[in-house]
């Protein structure tokens, strides 16, 4: 297994690169930097915020909510931490590590620490609600990654990819590093809350591969001799293309359809020791914790030669079923968390997340964070129509399973 777990179709990603257009942002900027101010100092008796008010007595006691502020088009950055910070294992295991592994003394500022520090800031915080600058992070992301340094329109979902693989190499040189001191002789010694067994080939399992990790399966049938050549792949999220009036699900369905090589484009059989016609599809071996769906609506389009925003209009349901070849049920899932494009190009606009905390629907909009009612996601499903004014689109969706299926076979990956 290389690198684990990029997007499997890594497909050029489009290269999102004009400002953020200005059009009313700037008022809602205004708008939403003055509502920050008064949640942040609530003048006077009612020290109560706009967001704490709407909770009412239903507030969820020890839980915060913080607008993020931003620091010129990092929304694509704010709206996906937002998401990752309501992924309650990813966040509690999180700060496990942030209080299990404080060395003051060799604390080498890295992505990781600086994410630490922010979520801890976040939950710890005597307020309930407010904003906080997210600063240090974005700067350490704009050091570690010059396609994020500049103040243009970026992809939140090469960020995601580019935060959780960052995570796994500093979790993983810990890993290393630990295992090379010569104290650390023990074969079940815990490092970095990941079990590290004897054998030091086996490939790491973090927190965020129990988190995001699933596996799926290429399966390519020979024709002829029947023989089926199987090759697993690992994965933190699936990136689906989207087809008009569709929904999650049938896009799924067409992501995992098997598709006959022929022609051209025959299969060079092991067996046969010749190029025959073969049946190629993909299965889910491992269904992950989390499962994040990557909405390929930035598809680049030859004839243009330039991406294009595909607005289409697909459906994406609260409850979702997949089907996993090693566990003898489907997998349910919830969605809790959507990141929504905002705008009609991949060059500009600008990222919402809507997301579920305790059984209610959130919007956090950079520094904004307020109610809204679970319908309000039916508004970003796209439109059945070519040219539509509303150019709101879900893009990236975040369902985490619930109930447990048990698993017929063990996972090949060292599991802790
Ligand atoms: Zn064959």
């Amino acid at each position: 297994m290389a690198k684990p777990a990029r997007s499997p179709t890594p497909e050029a990603s489009p290269a999102p690169e004009k400002p953020r257009s200005a059009s009313g942002s700037g008022l809602r900027s205004i708008a939403s930097a003055a509502s920050g101010w008064w949640d942040r100092w609530g003048v006077m008796g009612s020290s109560l915020s706009k967001l704490e008010r709407a909770f009412g007595d239903q507030f969820p006691e020890r839980e915060r909510y913080f607008g993020l502020e931003n620091f010129g088009n990092t929304c694509y950055c704010n709206s996906v931490l937002q998401a990752l910070y309501y992924c309650k294992p990813f966040r509690e295991q999180l700060l496990e590590y942030c209080t299990n592994n404080r060395n003051p003394e060799d604390a080498e500022e890295n992505l990781l620490t600086c994410l630490a520090d922010l979520f801890s800031q976040i939950s710890a915080s005597k307020k309930k609600t407010g904003v906080i600058a997210p600063k240090r992070f974005v700067q350490t992301v704009k050091k570690l990654n010059k396609s994020f340094r500049s103040y243009m329109h970026q992809d939140a979902h090469e960020f995601l990819n580019f935060l959780l693989n960052e995570i796994v190499d500093i979790l993983e040189k810990e890993s290393s590093s630990a295992n090379d001191s010569p104290e650390t002789t023990s074969p079940e010694k815990m490092s970095n809350g990941a079990a590290v067994h004897g054998i030091r080939k086996e490939p790491l399992v973090t927190w965020v591969h129990k988190n995001f990790q699933g596996i799926l399966t290429n399966e390519t049938r020979c024709l002829m001799c029947e023989t089926v050549t199987a090759k697993d792949e690992t994965f933190f999220d699936l990136s689906v293309d989207v087809e008009q009036n569709s929904s999650v699900t049938s896009c799924l369905k067409s992501f995992f359809s098997t598709e006959t090589l022929n022609a051209d484009d025959k299969f060079f059989c092991d067996k046969c020791c010749s190029l025959q016609e073969a049946e190629k599809g993909m299965k889910i071996k491992k269904a992950p914790q989390i499962l994040v769906v990557h909405l390929k609506r930035f598809k680049f389009i030859e004839q243009l030669n330039r991406h294009k925003k595909l607005s289409y209009r697909v459906v994406y349901p609260l409850e979702l079923k997949l089907n996993s070849i090693s566990e003898d049920a489907d997998c349910e899932y919830s969605l809790f968390a959507v990141v929504v494009h905002l705008g009609s190009g991949p060059n500009q606009g600008h990222y919402v997340a809507k997301i579920k905390s305790h059984d209610h629907w959130l919007s956090f909009d950079d520094d904004n964070v307020e109610m809204i009612p679970e319908s309000t996601l039916q508004t970003f499903y796209g439109s059945s129509r070519e040219y539509s004014s509303n150019t709101d689109h879900g893009y990236i969706l975040f369902y985490e399973r619930v109930g447990n299926c048990h698993e017929k076979t063990d996972s090949p990956n060292a599991e802790a």
